[in-house]
């Protein structure tokens, strides 16, 4: 009996020379299950924003009697660099104690560990007459440092002193009491005003220039707001009823925040009518 070959039907697929049929199966592999141990957790394998969490979880719920906040701190550069980030984020300095002399914080060279590379809201309370002078020496540079190799975006100054008593110029000061200032008005006009002689000295005048000239990208001047109306009226946002201020309609605040825009383009420059010898 002659057996003949059978034709392939024409529904048949092919694929190269063999049909699918007649592919060998794939070798059945055997189940291996995952391993439990992958060697040490890395924590820098995490995304920066969950590193975040967890160190804010850490230094955030800090408090007094908790020195993990220190080992953490001591871990290694990068922690350091991470943690320090969130602890010096913003800092609050009030300075009202010192007399004459600048903050610790904001003295010496900018390194690798120093905490003031890494704040980015910096407050400073200080008294008028005993530290202003800082802005135009060493406060001046160390807060442009802070910006360019740091992370300063904003510079808060609150002068805690009242407005002109003993405790802002100084009891035993000549120029404590006020005087005729020849200034520059708003909208350019020459003004006389009734001024402390002090704003035509060098240490206020060069506190509006750093104003001016700082390359910090948001200052914000707050002035202590009880007796805010014997100086600082001309320089805070007027009030919506166009009513002269007065000192009472924004009084309830401790503090008033000042156009220091308006300050420098008055007080710019500041002279006294009467010229003294000491001037
Ligand atoms: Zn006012």
């Amino acid at each position: 009996m002659k057996t003949r070959p059978v034709k392939p039907s024409r529904t048949m697929k092919r694929f190269g020379s063999r049909s699918i049929a007649l592919r060998p199966k794939p070798a059945q592999k055997t189940y291996t299950p995952p391993k439990c141990w992958n060697g040490p957790f890395e924590f820098f394998n995490l995304p920066p924003e969950l590193r975040d969490h967890i160190l804010e979880l850490i230094i955030l719920d800090w408090d007094t009697h908790n020195r993990d906040i220190v080992h953490l701190f001591l871990t290694c550069h990068r922690i350091y660099a991470e943690a320090a980030a969130i602890f010096y984020r913003e800092v609050y300095l009030d300075n009202m104690h010192l007399r004459g002399t600048a903050d610790p914080f904001l003295t010496g060279t900018i390194t690798r560990v120093a905490p003031r590379q890494y704040v980015q809201t910096l407050t400073i309370r200080f008294a008028m007459k005993d530290q202003i002078y800082l802005f135009g020496e060493s406060y001046g540079s160390a807060l442009r440092e802070m910006v360019e190799e740091g992370k300063l975006q904003r510079l808060q100054l609150e002068i805690g002193s009242r407005f002109p008593n003993f405790e802002f110029w100084g009891i035993e000061d000549e120029t404590s009491s006020c005087d005729d200032i020849r200034v520059t008005g708003k909208q350019g006009e020459k003004l006389v005003i009734s001024a402390p002689r002090y704003i035509t000295k060098t240490p206020f005048q060069n506190f509006l220039k750093f104003l001016e000239e700082s390359n910090i990208p948001k200052i914000v001047l707050y002035v202590d707001a009880d007796d805010h109306s014997k100086f600082w009226c001309l320089f805070h946002r007027a009030h919506p009823s166009g009513k002269r201020c007065e000192g009472e309609w924004i009084s309830a605040t401790r503090v008033l925040r000042i156009q220091w825009q308006s300050l420098v383009k008055v007080l710019k420059g500041a002279q006294p009518v009467k010229p003294t010898k000491d001037c």
